[in-house]
């Protein structure tokens, strides 16, 4: 089949306990615009069970089509069980482009699906565009440690396979009004397809580190002094309901858990609010944080690179100006 005959847009639409995933939608954030560009529809490909209320919200998210399949067996991701309803709908309706978010449950099911389908796969993508004059994607992603910047183009094997980070790319609004079709398709799965059995699922930990689905972010770099020096900036994001993140300089000096890392080497996140306190602001960390909506940063040196990119900046010791921020906080808050 020539490429030329492969169309359209699709993005795996993430779900887990009935919920679309942050990452789903800054997919169709991104697909509607390569879509728009190459003048195909923007699809969706969703799993689960009882999803057609999900469908909708993907549909006024930018979605034009939303696949689905309805199936107990698809309630919980399972690897196998999805990689085989997916391949078999890329066989039938043979797609241009198809995105995944490069979340714990996208970097174990796109691989899988590539190799079934028999195409590459550029992991972890950070830009997509389209080249105007072949209208291959262009698919750019850090490369040698983060060191430079490398764009991969597939001009020959379709459809065009990409992980992308979460919180790079930007959801748009959702609008109710938008219209799109909903396609059943064939769900089924083969009991030889089926050769896990998930016997309980346990929830995540209440407190478990949530940091790209974050609306607001305190983070904590080397400035903090010690571990026990985290209990200030962690104090201030309990006050502000916020998540707790840090620099990679502590993770290595062992002061904090790895799974709170901003930057290159950690999570990317796009919170409203980031908080930065005594991080110098290394392009490393910038990387996974400057596409918040407002940074506030505070560090004794007023010459730290983060007031390069910082809204608001407070220059002074953090183990002074934190606590005061927090306990105005919680008098504005009241008693619990
Ligand atoms: P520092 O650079 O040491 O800065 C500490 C800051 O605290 C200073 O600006 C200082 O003025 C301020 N300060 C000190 N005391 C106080 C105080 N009492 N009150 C207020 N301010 C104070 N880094 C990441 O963060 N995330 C990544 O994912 C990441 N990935 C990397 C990947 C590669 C390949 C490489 C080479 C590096 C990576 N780094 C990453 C490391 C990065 O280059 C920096 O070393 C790191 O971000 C520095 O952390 P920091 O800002 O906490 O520490």
């Amino acid at each position: 089949m020539a490429i030329e005959d492969h169309k359209d847009v699709w993005i795996f639409a993430e779900q887990r306990h009935g919920e679309l995933s942050k990452a789903s939608f800054q997919l169709l954030g991104k697909g509607r615009e390569l879509a728009n560009t190459l003048g195909q529809r923007l699809c969706a490909v969703l799993l689960g069970e009882n999803v057609d209320r999900l469908a909708q919200e993907l549909i006024a998210h930018g979605a034009d089509i939303v696949y689905t399949g309805d199936n107990p067996k698809l309630k919980n991701f399972q690897t196998d069980t999805y990689t085989h309803v997916i391949s078999k709908l890329i066989g039938q309706y043979k797609p241009n482009i198809m995105l995944y978010g490069a979340t714990h449950i996208g970097r174990d099911l796109a691989p899988r699906i590539a190799q079934r389908v028999w195409v590459g796969l550029t992991a972890d993508c950070t830009g997509l565009t389209i080249d105007e004059e072949t209208g291959n994607l262009l698919q750019t992603r850090p490369a040698f440690g983060g060191n430079l910047m490398a764009t991969i183009k597939t001009p020959n094997h379709r459809p065009v396979m990409s992980t992308v980070r979460p919180g790079v790319m930007k959801a748009l609004d959702a609008d109710p009004s938008r219209t799109g079709e909903i396609i059943p398709i064939d769900a089924d799965v083969p009991d030889d397809v089926m050769i896990l059995r998930v016997v309980e699922i346990v929830k995540e930990a209440k407190h478990a580190v949530n940091l790209e689905d974050a609306e607001i972010i305190v983070s904590g770099g080397r400035g903090v002094g010690s571990p026990e020096g985290f209990k200030v900036v962690s104090d201030l994001a309990d006050a502000l309901n916020g998540v707790l993140g840090a620099s990679r300089a502590t993770v290595d000096l062992g002061w904090i858990d790895q799974t709170h890392q901003v930057g290159q080497t950690g999570k990317t996140v796009a919170p409203v609010l980031y908080i930065a306190c005594g991080i110098s602001g290394a392009i490393q960390h910038r990387a996974g944080m400057q596409g918040s909506d407002y940074i506030i940063a505070i560090n004794k040196d007023p010459d730290a690179p983060i007031f390069g990119i910082a809204h608001f900046g407070i220059i002074g010791d953090l183990h002074e100006i934190v606590p005061k921020l927090t306990s105005e906080l919680n008098k504005l808050k009241g008693p619990a």
